[in-house]
């Protein structure tokens, strides 16, 4: 199958004016030596060496690490156009970038349409006004509105990056935040369960006990309702939870939920959610109770298409072994779609149980 691939290039935003409450990124950059032009090419020759053309569907360089149009415009152009030169030789397909939504304005957006950019990602973090205002964002909600229709309008890819958990956040902020990122119908959607890194404002916060980060269950708990809303809607998220290297050079220095597989916490979490909730009905319907078993062994299939079937058992067969302890009697057979019937053709995240006593 082929692949997608996707050149990191770290910029550091340098002399960044703002101060939002989760960012380490003025320690980072003041320990950071400036990305060169040069460190560009070394970069994308280092990467092509282990790629090969033939198997890859995609290969994208991507800008991320502070708001690449936030740097100045000299910069953002000595930078894009070594990413053109290597589009136009079809080395690679697409220029993909981040940055804030009040970075985003006419100019700026005709300069990277020059440059033939393709995906725009903002940082987002909320659409909730007291969240934006507790993180510091220094912009408002409706910037959010307006960067987003003007990126649509130039007809770039956009991309929207929430996090969840940040002072002042709720569940029903969480809620509102990814309904209000589906109207603005992004492509791409990134989540980000915030994780308290050390040497940032959070940190200091959460040190002074003025800031409880959430639980690794509420984490999961929220992001998955977020999940759910944005894939429905057709979004595709690309991402749920940080890399330990996209800022973390130490995850030791962290607390809160960073997981290093929390995607598969969230879509474990949400194909329990969905096969329990089929379970209930079927024992309702049989007038059987869950536990204490008073009736004989209950033989079940949990299907999934076969990208998700891992979901099903959960991360470290944590949903295994919730069914094997609270269904007394249950005879649970995990199989794929195709193995069940060759005319079941599941969605991703779409799960089914089927009763097997009949
Ligand atoms: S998140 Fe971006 S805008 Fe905010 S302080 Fe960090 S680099 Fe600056």
């Amino acid at each position: 199958m082929k692949k997608h691939a996707i050149i990191p290039i770290f910029i550091p935003h340098k002399g960044c004016p703002n101060d939002c409450i989760f960012c380490n990124q003025r320690k980072i950059t003041a320990r950071t030596a400036d990305v060169t032009p040069a460190d560009i090419h070394k970069t994308i020759q280092t990467y092509m060496s282990t790629l090969s053309k033939m198997d890859m569907e995609t290969i994208e360089l991507s800008f991320f690490g502070g708001s690449f149009t936030g740097i100045p415009m000299e910069e953002q152009t000595a930078f894009l156009e070594i990413a053109k030169e290597y589009k136009d030789r079809g080395i690679i397909d697409k220029i993909h970038l981040s940055t804030r939504p009040d970075y985003i304005n006419p100019p700026i957006l005709d300069n990277l349409k020059k440059y033939g950019v393709d995906v725009i990602e903002l940082g987002v973090q909320s659409f909730a006004e007291p969240v934006l205002k507790a993180a510091r964002r220094c912009h408002d909600a409706a910037c959010v509105y307006e960067s987003s229709r003007l990126i649509k309008e130039y007809g770039f890819t956009l991309g929207i990056q929430l996090m969840i958990g940040l002072p002042e956040d709720t569940l029903e902020y969480d809620i509102f935040s990814a309904r209000e990122a589906v109207s603005l119908a992004p492509e791409i959607a990134r989540l980000y369960p915030t994780v308290v890194i050390k040497d940032t404002p959070l940190y200091d916060e959460m040190e002074a006990g003025r800031f409880i980060p959430m639980t690794e269950d509420d984490a999961v708990m929220r992001t998955a309702r977020m999940y759910e809303i944005l894939t429905d809607a057709g979004i595709n998220v690309i991402r749920v939870g940080l890399k330990s290297s996209d800022i973390i050079s130490d995850p030791s220095t962290t607390s809160g939920t960073f997981h290093p597989a929390f995607r598969q916490l969230v879509e474990g979490f949400l194909a329990k959610e969905s096969l329990e909730k089929q379970l209930k009905i079927m024992y309702a319907r049989k007038n059987v109770s869950i536990n204490p078993s008073t009736h004989d062994p209950i033989k079940v299939a949990f299907i999934s298409n076969r990208k998700c079937y891992n979901n099903m058992f959960g991360h470290g067969g944590v949903n295994r072994k919730y069914f094997s302890t609270e269904y007394d009697g249950l005879d649970i057979r995990y199989m794929c779609d195709y193995q069940f019937s060759s005319d079941l053709h599941l969605k991703d995240n779409q799960y089914l149980v089927k009763d097997l006593s009949k």
